[in-house]
């Protein structure tokens, strides 16, 4: 289907960009991504691909929005608090770009729901704040052969993943089990400075549109890390464990 002329202008600036054009644009129109949070991540991820025009954009959350969220999470906004975060993520997307399906998911990924939530998409980003939460994307994405892109960030730190199943590393490779919690007595979780995960959350929307139009290099296999005090990004190859307890030759399915 050809694009509307209102569509030719809204994205001009793709359609006439060398390598990318009417060609990438349509994929993107013909792409269907879920971001699972709405928070830090979230936020700049969600506004870059409702603005590049992905044609459906599933949105999960389970929170409302608290005035602690607004110092990073800026899909939200003062009057917004006590929203569920679904609601006021999909109000202003819809003004944004009112040519992307939104399905908003205002609940919590459990091990139950998460593989018919992910089935009608063809990406995953994990935009979550918790390991319990990234480790389940990892292995129903690996279970499904669904490819997704992992971020994480802390203080002033981040780091991104994309995962295609069978055919690159996924978390476990690299990071066979969670941490450990923090002990009790441990200071409460303070951070992230608020452009942190506006860098990284920026990235995931990059190697989603990259991912679906076919243009350039993913970060498949590749753990890139960035230090936002030192201004560095530091690329680490990451190779498939074959004792992987995810994707290796041993591992148990997890359903
Ligand atoms: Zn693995």
């Amino acid at each position: 289907m050809a694009f509307s002329p209102e569509e030719r202008q809204r994205y001009a600036r793709h359609l006439d960009l060398p390598g990318f054009g009417g060609h990438g644009q349509e994929k993107l129109r013909a792409g269907r991504v879920l971001v699972v949070g709405c928070g830090g991540l979230g936020s700049p991820a969600l506004y870059y691909l409702a603005a590049a025009g992905i044609g459906r954009l599933g949105l999960m959350d389970s929170d409302r929005v608290d005035i602690s969220n607004l110092q990073r999470q800026i899909l939200h906004a003062t009057p917004d608090i006590g929203r569920p975060k679904t609601d006021s993520a999909v109000a202003r997307l819809r003004t944004l770009n009112p040519h992307v399906q939104l399905s908003a998911h205002n609940e919590r990924l459990t091990a139950e729901n998460a593989r018919e939530l992910f089935a009608p998409y063809d990406l995953i980003l994990d935009a979550t704040d918790n390991y319990a939460s990234k480790y389940l994307i990892n292995d129903v994405c690996v279970a499904m052969g669904k490819p997704f892109v992992h971020a994480g960030i802390s203080a002033f730190c981040g780091q991104i993943l994309t995962v295609r199943p069978g055919q690159s590393a996924c978390l476990r490779c690299v990071f066979p089990v969670p941490p450990p919690a923090p002990a009790p007595e441990a200071p409460a979780h303070a951070g992230p400075l608020g452009p942190i995960p506006g860098v990284i959350g920026s990235l995931q929307a990059l190697e989603a549109v990259k991912f679906l139009s076919g243009v350039g290099a993913l970060l498949t296999g590749t753990l890139l890390t960035y230090d936002g005090l030192e201004a560095e990004f530091t690329p680490v190859h990451a190779h498939r464990n074959p004792a992987c307890p995810a994707c290796g030759t041993g591992a148990q399915p997890k359903e």
